[in-house]
């Protein structure tokens, strides 16, 4: 077996993380390292999809409850305005693995991700 992503880790509570949405499938996060004056990371507990290409062909409504998670934490945090960004392959940004969407919001500039 391969090892856990760092998000199941956070999902099995091994790793500490700030919490800000949690369904039965879904779980947001404070980023670690914020790249806007608010990043938050949405992701399934469960690591079956590295990417959100996997997603989409696999679980389309999983990805549709992550799009509406993330719209929610938007109304939350920033107004109702944000950017949702899926890092996808490691020459375009993805250091994990396990599929995540970044909410970001609160100020962007174009270097926000
Ligand atoms: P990627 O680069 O794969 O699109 O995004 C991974 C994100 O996960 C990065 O923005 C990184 O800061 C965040 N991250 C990595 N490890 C941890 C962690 O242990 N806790 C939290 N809260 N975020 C993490």
């Amino acid at each position: 077996m391969s090892e856990p992503t760092v998000f199941e880790r956070i999902a099995a509570g091994e790793i500490p993380a700030t919490k800000v949405f949690e369904s039965d499938r879904v779980l947001g996060i404070r980023d670690i390292a914020p790249k806007a004056p608010v990043h938050l990371l949405l992701f399934p507990k469960a690591a079956d999809y590295a990417n959100v290409t996997e997603l989409a062909a696999g679980d389309p409504a999983l990805l549709a409850e992550l799009v509406a998670a993330a719209q929610q934490l938007a109304d939350e945090h920033t107004g109702g305005q944000y950017r949702l960004v899926f890092n996808t392959g490691a020459e375009a940004g993805q250091t994990v693995f396990h599929v995540h969407a970044h909410v970001l919001g609160g100020g962007l500039t174009e270097a926000s991700l």
